[in-house]
């Protein structure tokens, strides 16, 4: 294989953090959340213009359950709160009445799931404010690249954007790419997914003249079609021009059926649409299996979105491997294939991200690797918002 050497450079150091968050999707917004209100100073990272990742560019609208769908809700916290905020301006399609309407209906929770369906474009907007009210600086369309490490720790976190490369020195870094791209460059053992199906989710709506006549949510899956691997930028590209050319045929076909000219999709993924592609093998690797086990190290629980009943303590040692100051959350913590299903879901990552923040402030403020964190304060702080850590 050809190859080339690039030419060292010198790069300004020009700022410095508690806790670096890299990646804005559900996670890094509820990891820097986390751990600015713990008083860290936390600078977020995202290689987009928006915050939500998946969420709100991805098109993915529905906020899975807090509940168990036997009526018992497990995720609290920021979870909670995000999926409040989603719809804070109202929501689309779904609303849990029996859990947030105005006359709640207890008995009807062990049918109806406490999950929500939100506009993409007002959450990510009410997200951003909760941030920056929170005092995290956020830096849009800007992309960790690289990393300097001084033995075990990462020492800086190298950042291009619009200005070229930049540098930042951090105490903790937080990995909410949702492909594990940090964890990667620390040189983590990472397990890949390759079998991804391409779907898409969007909205279409019928204009005539300057009027419009409402708009509908579709969403569609080709689990027939070719497999994708999530961590290969050729098969995302692939997958992209895919998905737009089925998004041109479904508007033609819809407008035929309905017979309306003027149909047109107002808005379309602009982040390739990934279930699974990079995780870390951390400290502990959470199966399927282990529903309803007990963990002495927990920092939440989940439910299973697919069906009622299973519940799933979440252990701190899956958000980390052997790097001491890098922490993982969202899509890419420490799961097995089975377990990916549940853990990246949108609450999950919340939980995952809301444990991670807090973990990360402590260990900038103890000048501590992430793994000597003291686990009794981590879960007496997410205690205090509410999260049952068992
Ligand atoms: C088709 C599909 C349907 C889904 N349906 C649902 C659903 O109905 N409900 C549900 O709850 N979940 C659903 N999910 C899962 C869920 O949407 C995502 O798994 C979840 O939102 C992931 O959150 P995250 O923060 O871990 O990662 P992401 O949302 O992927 O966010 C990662 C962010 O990091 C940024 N980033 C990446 N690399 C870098 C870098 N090097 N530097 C800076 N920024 C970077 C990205 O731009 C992105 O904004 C679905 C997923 C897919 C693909």
């Amino acid at each position: 294989m050809n190859t080339i050497v690039l030419k060292a450079r010198e790069i300004a150091v020009k700022k410095e953090c508690d806790v670096l968050v890299a990646g804005g999707g559900t996670a890094g917004i509820s990891a820097a959340l986390a751990a600015a209100r713990q008083g860290a100073s936390v600078v977020l990272c995202e290689q987009e213009w928006a915050l939500g990742g998946l969420a709100t560019l991805g098109v993915v609208t529905v906020f899975l359950p807090l509940c168990d769908g036997r009526g018992t809700q497990h995720i609290f916290g920021i979870g909670e709160e995000l999926l409040r905020l989603s719809i804070t301006a109202g929501y689309e399609d779904r609303f849990p009445d029996a859990w947030l309407g105005d006359h709640q209906d207890v008995e009807k929770r062990n049918t109806q799931r406490f999950l929500v369906q939100f506009n993409p474009q007002m959450f990510a907007i009410a997200a951003e404010k909760l941030l920056l009210d929170a005092g995290v600086k956020i830096l849009y369309g800007t992309k960790v690249i690289d990393l300097c490490t001084d033995g075990n720790r990462i020492s800086t976190c190298i950042l291009n954007n619009r200005e070229g490369w930049d540098a930042v020195r951090v105490k903790t870094v937080i990995d909410c790419t949702g492909d594990g791209e940090v964890a990667m460059m620390a040189g983590e053992e990472m397990r890949t997914f390759t079998q991804n199906f391409a779907s898409y989710w969007g909205y279409y709506s019928a204009y005539r003249g300057n009027g419009c006549d409402g708009y509908r949510i579709y969403s569609e899956n080709f689990k027939d079609h070719r497999r994708y691997d999530g961590t290969k930028a050729e098969d995302l590209n692939d997958m992209m021009f895919f998905l737009h050319k089925k998004l041109w045929e479904r508007t033609e076909r819809v407008r035929e059926q309905e017979g309306n000219p003027h149909i047109m999709p107002v808005t379309m993924q602009t982040i390739p649409p990934v279930r699974m592609s990079r995780c870390i093998v951390g400290a502990y690797t959470l199966d399927e299996s282990e529903e309803g086990k007990k963990f002495p190290d927990s920092i939440g629980r989940t439910t299973d979105w697919r069906k009622p009943g299973p519940v799933f303590s979440v252990p701190y040692r899956t958000l980390y491997g052997k790097t001491e100051n890098l922490l993982c959350a969202g899509r890419n913590i420490s799961v097995t294939d089975d377990m990916w299903d549940i853990t990246r879901c949108i609450p999950t990552c919340c939980v995952t991200g809301e444990g991670a923040g807090v973990a990360a402030a402590l260990a900038a403020k103890q000048n501590k690797a992430v793994k000597n964190v003291d686990i009794n304060t981590i879960q007496e702080i997410l205690k205090q918002n509410q999260i049952l850590v068992d």
